[in-house]
């Protein structure tokens, strides 16, 4: 059965009762069936209105669960948010960018997830509903390894959450795949630094495609405290700064050269940050 709510009331009411599996842009959804069709309940939220875009709420920027990567792009936001934006002119073309939602890729949860590094660098939580509330999980658990999440059947995420407390932080993001455009990424990297005065106040990265699922940086994130901010930041960066990956051989690239491409781009982003390009 092909089921379109317009709340998300009776959306979640829905998921409840048919135990359906959501469908927003599709752009993950249809190419994982390959040549078979759906099977069972499909309940399609895009008629859902009150959770697209992006607001304000307080202290957090709230990216709703049926943004595309058109309108991350479209809309004025602050420097913290330029890693996001390259990344969403990254994913697939702009046809994909038009359907594809921020929130379809993390739920997607694949290694190589564009959205992924960004928001992870930016602390950001997920909102998910269900008939019984709603509840916050930070992004760093709901997504637990290769396409595997905290979501429970009957949630839908509704809004991802980022704090605006770095919200002037200079970001950056870098992917490097095997060629230019529509390409699955070899690694990628996500950087927002923050500088007081001359010298970088808190610094978070994340690093995508090396690992089950992207993970932070943490050594270097604490190394990087009280660092200069300017051309030259990236000398700081040292092969053991990046233990925390795990990356495998496989058809794109060796685990040996992603840890090494990690490692400059890691460089690279955190230049850019600090205004070397
Ligand atoms: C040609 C092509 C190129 C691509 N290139 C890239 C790329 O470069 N980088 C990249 O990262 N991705 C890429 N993708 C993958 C895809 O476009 C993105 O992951 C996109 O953001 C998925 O969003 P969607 O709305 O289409 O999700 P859907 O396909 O609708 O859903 C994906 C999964 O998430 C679930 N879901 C969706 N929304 C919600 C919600 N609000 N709450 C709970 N569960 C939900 C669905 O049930 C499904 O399991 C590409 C895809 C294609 C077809």
């Amino acid at each position: 059965m092909y089921l379109k709510p317009r709340t998300l009331d009776q959306a979640v009411s829905l998921l409840a009762t048919t135990g359906g599996q959501i469908l927003a842009g599709g752009t993950d959804f249809y190419p994982a069936l390959g040549e078979r069709l759906p099977q069972g309940n499909i309940v399609d939220i895009t008629a859902l209105d009150e959770i697209r875009g992006i607001s304000i709420e307080g202290n957090y920027f709230r990216i709703g669960g049926l943004t595309t990567w058109t309108q991350v792009i479209r809309t004025p936001l602050p420097p913290c948010f330029d890693a996001l934006k390259a990344a969403a002119r990254e994913v697939g073309s702009v046809q994909i960018q038009n359907r594809g939602t921020v929130a379809g890729n993390l739920c997607n949860a694949s290694p190589a997830a564009d959205g992924v590094p960004p928001l992870l660098a930016l602390d950001a939580e997920v909102e998910l509903a269900s008939g019984e509330g709603r509840r916050r999980v930070p992004l760093g658990q709901f997504i637990t390894g290769n396409r595997r999440t905290l979501r429970g059947q009957n949630e839908i995420l509704t809004a991802v959450l980022v704090p605006r407390r770095m919200e002037e932080a200079a970001s950056a993001f870098l992917k490097l795949g095997a060629r230019r455009y529509l390409v699955i990424s070899i690694s990628m990297v996500a950087a927002v630094v923050q500088a007081d005065g001359r010298w970088v106040s808190e610094a978070h990265i994340a690093v995508g495609s090396c690992s089950a699922s992207a993970q932070r940086l943490g050594t270097l994130e604490k190394d990087l405290g009280g660092v200069l901010a300017a051309p030259g930041i990236g000398e700081a960066v040292r092969a053991e700064h990046l233990l925390p990956l795990s990356p495998i051989n496989d058809a794109r690239a060796t685990a040996d050269y992603r840890r090494d491409a990690s490692l400059t781009l890691v460089q690279r982003a955190l230049e850019a940050c600090v205004g070397r390009h």
